[in-house]
């Protein structure tokens, strides 16, 4: 048994074998020199390899332009002609004949230069392109080294593509997304933080245990090898004992507890984080109060496009027939920073998650915004539902996102009754200004995931400065009560959407200074819902002392 610490990025615990997932990036080139009589061979293993990767392009192409469209599919056309541009390939062709290397190097070579070149370039657009000259390199590179990003065993008939399984991986790649069975992941395993924190959000999305920053991992463990991914402590083990297990895992039985756990204590409300139909099936079992943050953009991830005014719609009627007369939060497109949509190929930014994000990219791309709140306005007539404003940064901003809603939700007649609208508090200029920004909503939820790395300035994905990623810290329990001071005096409600809501004891905590709305994952539901019920049978006297003294002061 060999134990790994980490990161916990999303808790829960999970005992199951091991599906490895290589994204091969292709650090280290072995170089070598090659004899005269080698250099026939190896200038036909490049030529090989070049067919293969075009094909491979050919064929995503037109995939690309039966699912997204033609303009995208052609990024993969033009790749196809870079890599075939008779003074690149005349390069490689001498490079391997002149300095007589092997095919792997000098292809590295000279993909590299050009890619230099690219990046020196002042025109915005032609340096973004070093990014389809590295993708074009490593296609090549994948194809000559014989060696495919996907599944260790895949193509085998053992292989489950992740189905039951625990992926271990060094990051979260959006490639890998293509290629699993990810509703029936079990588990999380990477060796990264990954900066697009893809991980994250889909294991949250998805409600399963996941660690990162576990280096050396992919080097242990082997397709089908156990492995117990402890999301609550960030330690994963390969191959445990039955002793670990038994002491890592304790039998909760969540239906039993369910089924005990009906209703809310009063005055409170337990709702669901959900992104796709599952949780909120899900939630829906566990009785939650609603749906207190759907996050729409997962969707739009998935499905690796733009859905239309209809297919949005059909996807959001369907959430809300399962949620009942429960309340839905729909959140607004929320992406951009570590959620960004591959597709729209945004400008690259040098730091996306102070970039074109949250509400800077709804108001900056009014088409996409517009549709969105119009499939919302229709939704409006079948159930009571709520729009949530992503990433508000202050007043003015929050006054344009709800000018740019009303004309269409008056345009739906009998829309307007059923419908609410909130903003996320995740930004701390946004806090402090809440009472200016109540007066433009119906209701406020807490984004302390955001807020929490907005506020102490660090990297809510990046396990190195974890320590700082703290959500016990006094400044942080401050701002949540003015928080709470603000929605009094407004009288608007304030809920919590982070997943400070569902770790253990913060449900007390948070009651402690008012906050008696909490959205978390269904599964945690129970957890919270029994933490509520305690806190009001211990007679309201919890939490940690220094908190509740600094919220307060
Ligand atoms: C948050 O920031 O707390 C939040 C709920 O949004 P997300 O995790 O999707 O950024
Ligand atoms: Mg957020």
């Amino acid at each position: 048994m060999r134990e790994f610490d980490g990161l916990a990025v999303n808790s829960g615990k999970v005992l199951a074998p091991a599906c490895l997932y290589s994204s091969n990036l292709h650090k280290a080139i072995d170089e070598y020199d090659i004899t005269g009589g080698q250099i026939e061979s190896e200038l036909l293993r490049f030529d090989k390899a070049l067919i293969d990767s075009s094909r491979e392009l050919e064929t995503i192409s037109l995939r690309v332009a039966d699912k997204v469209g033609n303009v995208e599919s052609e990024i993969f056309m033009a790749q196809k002609h870079i890599m075939n541009d008779d003074s690149i390939v005349r390069q490689i062709r001498e490079g391997i004949r002149g300095k007589k290397k092997n095919a792997e190097a000098v292809i590295f070579q000279v993909y590299r230069e050009f890619e230099e070149r690219f990046k020196a370039m002042d025109n915005v657009y032609l340096r973004e392109r070093g990014a389809d000259i590295r993708e074009i390199r490593r296609r090549l590179l994948d194809n000559l080294k014989q060696e495919k990003r996907g599944f260790a065993c895949e193509g085998q008939s053992h292989c489950q593509r992740g189905a039951n399984r625990i992926i271990v991986a060094e990051e979260f790649t959006a490639d890998m997304m293509a290629h699993m069975n990810f509703e029936r992941v079990r588990g999380f395993a990477t060796e990264h933080g990954g900066v697009s924190s893809h991980a994250a959000i889909i294991a949250r999305a998805l409600g399963i245990p996941a660690v990162s920053g576990l280096h050396g991992i992919t080097q242990t463990v082997k397709c089908s090898d156990i492995v117990l991914v402890d999301g609550d402590s960030g330690r994963v083990y390969h191959m445990p004992s039955e002793e670990t297990i038994k002491k890592v895992i304790t039998v909760v039985d969540v239906q039993a507890r369910a089924k005990c756990m009906i209703a809310s204590p009063p005055g409170t409300e337990v709702l669901a984080n959900a992104s796709i139909f599952e949780d909120a099936h899900q939630a829906r079992l566990l009785k939650a109060d609603g749906i207190g943050l759907f996050r729409t953009e997962i969707m739009f991830i998935r499905e690796d496009r733009l859905l239309t005014e209809d297919e949005q719609f059909e996807r959001y009627k369907n959430i809300v027939g399962e949620m009942g007369n429960r309340p839905v939060t729909f959140r607004l497109l929320d992406v951009g920073g570590d959620k960004p949509l591959p597709f729209l190929r945004i400008q690259k930014e040098s730091n996306p998650y102070l970039g074109w994000r949250g509400a800077r990219f709804l108001l900056g791309n009014p088409d996409i915004f517009h549709i969105q709140v119009r499939a919302l306005a229709r939704v409006a007539l079948l159930g009571k539902i709520k729009i949530l404003f992503p990433m508000v940064v202050d007043e003015r901003q929050q006054k344009e996102l709800v000018d740019g809603v009303r004309g269409f939700v008056q345009a739906v007649p009998g829309a307007a009754e059923n419908l609410q609208l909130g903003a996320m508090f995740e930004v701390p200029s946004a806090c402090m200004q809440a009472q200016l920004i109540f007066k433009h909503v119906d209701f406020g939820s807490i984004g302390s995931n955001d807020l929490i790395q907005y506020l102490f300035a660090v990297d809510r994905n990046n396990e190195q400065v974890s320590a700082d990623y703290n959500p016990e810290h006094p400044i942080l329990w401050k701002l949540l009560a003015d928080l709470v001071a603000a929605s009094s005096e407004a009288g608007k409600p304030l809920s919590i959407c982070g997943e400070m809501a569902g770790r253990e004891g913060f449900a007390k905590r948070l009651l402690d200074i008012g906050i008696k709305s909490l959205s978390v994952s269904p599964r945690l539901i129970p957890q919270v819902r029994t933490e509520m019920m305690e806190y009001y049978d211990d007679g309201a006297s919890v939490g940690k002392p220094e908190h509740r003294t600094e919220a307060r002061a």
